[in-house]
């Protein structure tokens, strides 16, 4: 099989590592790709908006199979352009990938079909917004409608926050993803993640993890892309996610189908485990980041199988996805002064020697140098993984390879995975 990958983050490269593995894999393209995915395959420089692009450089190396790692990707229609030239692509079409790119879209769809949520408004207007504020109780949770990479959620502890936040969005700070907001119920509970693999009309679960959204130790700072993940998550019970599974994931998918948008890649539920079951936080499009990285590593045996299944509309013939009983983890290296102004061109060392059998390092934000030095080229630069016996052992291992690599220009947390370390 020929395969093209769209991407250039630590989550491509992840599924650069896994996808090569397979022995059903004849040619795997990644474009644009990064250093680190260039170490595991061929580099084509075609953005990962560029839907039109894409398109011709799967059908220049007779693709079998397209893999969107990004949300812009889905965004930019790169499924659908995918889907009128017939190759089968693992990742929802534009309008599936609503679900993601509208947040007005996905509470909506919620509402109609009662999958649990937290109850919202949407507000086109600060008048508007600041007045509904009487309906909800502190903390408020205030969302940019569209894609913010992340980082288009506020919790206001206070009235005055709250309306601060909502002039803020609608006064222009993440362009057009916040013509609107969503102002919704405040969930109390414990937060995860879980994944399916879906091929339009249903859904097979691939694991769970649990991700560290704020940027310094003790989860303080800024909200980030995420700053470490492990898996699995013990949140996770087999009941939570039993009540998961039929409750939340099977149902959107059979809904989506229903209104005419079958939704074909994988389903990122961030979910929250409430006194009342687990409930949708929100639906992300494709794997996230750092979660893909921790997920391709437990998973045992191949993964293409299951990403051509789900392409080409029916995953029913293969088992359950299995993973490996051990715990892994991820700690992603940051440049400094992320995630406001992370400082590019520092000089990496250390990043590409062979850390043994337990321990991956994936590129994000890299970039190599004329001279062929690695560089930072981005906020989140490197995702070091480990794994083990336990969350401690894993940990352990992550934090002893992160001491090998010499980046001054670089931080990471030093408390990756504390959540399950104390339950532990
Ligand atoms: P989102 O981008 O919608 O996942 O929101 C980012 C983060 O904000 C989530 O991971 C939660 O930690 C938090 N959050 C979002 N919505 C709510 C909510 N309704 N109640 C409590 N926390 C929330």
């Amino acid at each position: 099989m020929n395969i093209l990958l769209v991407g250039s983050g630590g989550r491509e490269h992840a599924l650069a590592w896994k996808i090569a593995q397979s022995p059903l894999v004849t040619r795997l393209v990644a474009a644009p790709g990064n250093p680190g995915i260039e170490a595991v395959c061929e580099l084509r420089p075609v953005k990962a908006d560029d839907a039109e692009g894409l398109a011709a450089l799967a059908r220049e190396i007779k693709a079998d199979l397209v893999v969107v790692g990004p949300e812009v990707a889905l965004a930019a229609g790169v499924a659908d352009r995918l889907a009128a030239a017939g190759i089968p692509c693992f990742g929802p079409t534009a309008k599936a990938a609503q679900l993601e790119t509208s947040k007005a879209f996905s509470k909506a769809f919620l509402e109609r079909h009662s999958i649990p949520t937290a109850g919202y408004g949407v507000y086109e207007t600060v008048q508007e917004a600041k007045a509904a504020l009487d309906a909800f109780q502190p903390p408020y949770v205030i969302k940019a409608d569209g894609l913010a990479a992340g980082k288009g959620v506020a919790i206001s502890p206070d009235r005055a926050d709250a309306e601060a936040e909502v002039e803020r969005m609608l006064g222009g700070r993440f362009g057009a993803a916040g013509a609107r907001v969503v102002i919704e119920e405040f969930m109390d509970g414990e937060e995860g993640s879980l994944f399916a693999l879906c091929d339009g009309k249903q859904a097979v679960l691939f694991g769970g993890a649990q991700d560290h959204k704020r940027a310094f130790d003790g989860d303080t700072g800024p909200n980030t892309g995420g700053m470490g993940a492990y898996s699995p998550a013990p949140v996770f019970t087999a009941d939570l996610v039993q009540q998961a599974d039929e409750r939340i994931v099977q149902p959107t998918i059979r809904k989506m189908a229903e209104e005419g948008a079958p939704y074909r890649g994988v389903l990122y539920a961030g979910l929250m485990a409430t006194t009342d079951g687990p409930k949708v936080v929100e639906f992300n499009a494709r794997f996230g980041d750092p979660e893909c990285q921790v997920l391709m590593m437990r998973m045992a045996g191949d993964i293409v199988p299951y990403l051509l299944a789900c392409a080409r509309g029916d995953v029913s013939g293969l088992p359950a996805p299995a993973f490996k009983p051990q715990t892994v983890i991820c700690v992603v290296m940051a440049a400094k002064g992320y995630p406001d102004s992370p400082l590019e061109g520092s000089i990496i060392r250390g990043a590409d020697q062979d850390f043994g059998p337990h321990v991956q390092v994936f590129h994000a934000g890299t970039k190599r140098r004329d001279d062929g030095q690695l560089c930072a080229a981005g906020g989140r630069v490197l995702n070091v993984c480990a794994e083990g016996d336990d969350i401690a052992q894993a940990r352990e291992r992550a934090y002893d390879a992160i001491k090998k690599i010499d980046w001054p220009g670089g931080f990471n947390r030093s408390d990756i995975g504390w959540r399950a370390l104390e339950r532990g």
